[in-house]
């Protein structure tokens, strides 16, 4: 018999569940009811873990009845259909001020569909973004919870318990009401197939231009985490780049097949950042590089049609190439994460959520995927000035860029002329100089359609709408 002793409940004892239940259960005041459709699942969890003193229960109804008030469960099922059946059964059997919680990777738009269904039951619902993967969710994960304030009193130090600590602070914050939470981890995936993106061009500039293996590309990633492009993502990269498959003794990274796949939040990014009217083409090239990888019969057929390649424009002084890869890279990472903050931006006030800028900065610092030192420096810009028009003008990020341009100028260049694909650098570089150029040749397009469509323009010298009588019209 289960009194209503536990604080908090997992439903959905899968990988993601199961350590988000045993890190919950190791952390001291915390009491952990776990649920799973198939009971044989939350045996097997319970017997493999007597530490945990989990409360389990076979039915749900015992499960709900373990939980103390305000009930409190957080949901770690398939995302889509299962988290709705999961949601329903809930929603059924907990009370007015119960919460439930969505821990799963859920489109922020079925977040705040959910929530406007269950608020008038008056049971909250909140959407929580929970980044870090497996080890993550074991360890300490980077959470974005969303739905109301008064929700997050109960839950808030709940998931402060269990989240990554950087610099002493819990990688959590009330992001914002309903979405507010799934939106911010969509956006934090996109920044972070841009951050990945970049990195692949920085390996295949440094093996093709500057001849490493990848054993020594290894070698110059990990020097590289020492510096201001530290990071989560440059150290597993060096990682993965020393890895030799032990089959044929070949580097790992030669043994992969070349075709990237996605799960759909960078998709889910781009979408949502398009339908924001937000530039946001770091992340959209590297949704689009893996797939342009993943189109093998267009790139056989391309290759087939090839006399030859350009000459690669093998670097003389390697170690000087590298540095100036690694000031491409970093000029081009923070344009990918200027984009992403205001893509934020423009979700925030389309959907009117108050979001604190350098604080999803700082809970992205621990846990999640794109953690970095880095990451300070965005906060420090927003806590500086949170509302500068682009992170790209903030004194830090300025500097940078200037200091890194003509290096980035260069890469993009010989990438060009070896013929190395660079769409993320290329993208960014183009988006730098799009901002940074005082005339456009939007003016243009804005001619061609007052031309066909009599779309009408603006002129700079006088207020007003113009259309003018094209001798094409008559
Ligand atoms: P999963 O494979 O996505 O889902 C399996 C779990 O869902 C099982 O507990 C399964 O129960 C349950 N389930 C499926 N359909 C159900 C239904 N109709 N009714 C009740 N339960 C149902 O599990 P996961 O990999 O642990 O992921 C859980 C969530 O976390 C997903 O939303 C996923 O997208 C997200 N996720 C996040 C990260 C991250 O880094 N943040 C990483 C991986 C996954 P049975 O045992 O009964 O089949």
């Amino acid at each position: 018999e289960n009194h209503a002793t536990a604080n908090i409940g997992v439903v959905g004892l899968a990988v993601m569940g199961s350590n988000l239940a045993r890190n919950l259960a190791s952390r001291e005041g915390n009491t952990v009811a776990v649920f799973n459709r198939t009971y044989a699942r939350t045996e097997e969890l319970v017997d493999a873990h007597p530490e945990a003193g989990f409360v389990s229960s076979e039915q749900i109804d015992d499960f709900v009845a373990s939980l103390s008030k305000p009930r409190t469960a957080i949901i770690m099922v398939q995302a889509g259909r299962g988290t709705d059946a999961v949601i329903d059964q809930l929603v059924e059997r907990f009370e007015p001020g119960d919460i439930i919680v969505d821990g799963g990777n859920a489109n922020f738009h079925d977040t705040i569909e959910r929530e406007k269904r269950i608020a008038p039951t008056g049971i909250h619902f909140v959407g929580a973004g929970i980044s870090g993967g497996e080890e993550g969710a074991l360890n300490g994960p980077s959470i974005m919870p969303g739905g109301s304030e008064e929700s997050y009193k109960t839950l808030g130090p709940i998931l402060a318990s269990i989240a990554a600590v950087a610099e002493g602070e819990p990688c959590v914050t009330h992001v914002g009401t309903d979405g507010a939470g799934h939106f911010v981890k969509m956006i934090h995936n996109g920044i972070e197939y841009a951050d990945m993106q970049l990195i692949a061009e920085a390996y295949d500039l440094l093996r093709t231009v500057g001849g490493l293996e990848p054993s020594a590309i290894a070698d110059v990633f990990a020097e590289w985490n020492k510096g201001y492009l530290e990071s989560y993502l440059i150290e597993i990269t060096a990682e993965v780049l020393r890895q030799v498959d032990a089959e044929t003794g070949k580097p790992f990274v030669d043994i992969v097949l070349d075709q990237a796949g996605s799960k759909g939040t960078g998709v889910w990014t781009v979408q949502n950042a398009l339908d924001l009217g937000i530039p946001v083409g770091g992340i959209a090239e590297a949704v689009f590089a893996r797939a342009v990888s993943s189109k093998p019969e267009q790139r056989a057929a391309v290759q087939a049609t090839i006399r030859s390649r350009p000459d690669v424009q093998k670097a003389d002084d390697v170690a000087a190439f590298a540095d100036d890869v690694s000031k491409a890279l970093y000029a081009s990472k923070v344009v990918a994460y200027a984009q992403g903050f205001d893509a934020i931006i423009a979700g925030a006030e389309k959907y009117g959520w108050h979001i604190n800028k350098d604080k999803i900065a700082k809970i992205w610092r621990g846990g999640c995927i794109i953690r970095a030192q880095f990451l300070n420096r965005i906060a420090d810009a927003y806590d500086e000035n949170p509302d500068i028009a682009t992170l790209l003008e903030a004194p830090y990020f300025a500097d940078a860029v200037r200091e890194g341009e003509a290096a980035w100028r260069r890469i993009v260049a010989t990438a060009a002329l070896s013929g190395v694909p660079v769409p993320g650098f290329g993208a960014a570089l183009s988006y730098y100089d799009s901002l940074a150029s005082t005339r456009l040749p939007a003016a243009l397009v804005q001619g061609q359609r007052d031309f066909f469509g009599a779309h009408t323009y603006k002129r700079v010298d006088k207020d007003g709408t113009f259309h003018t009588l094209w001798s094409g019209d008559r």
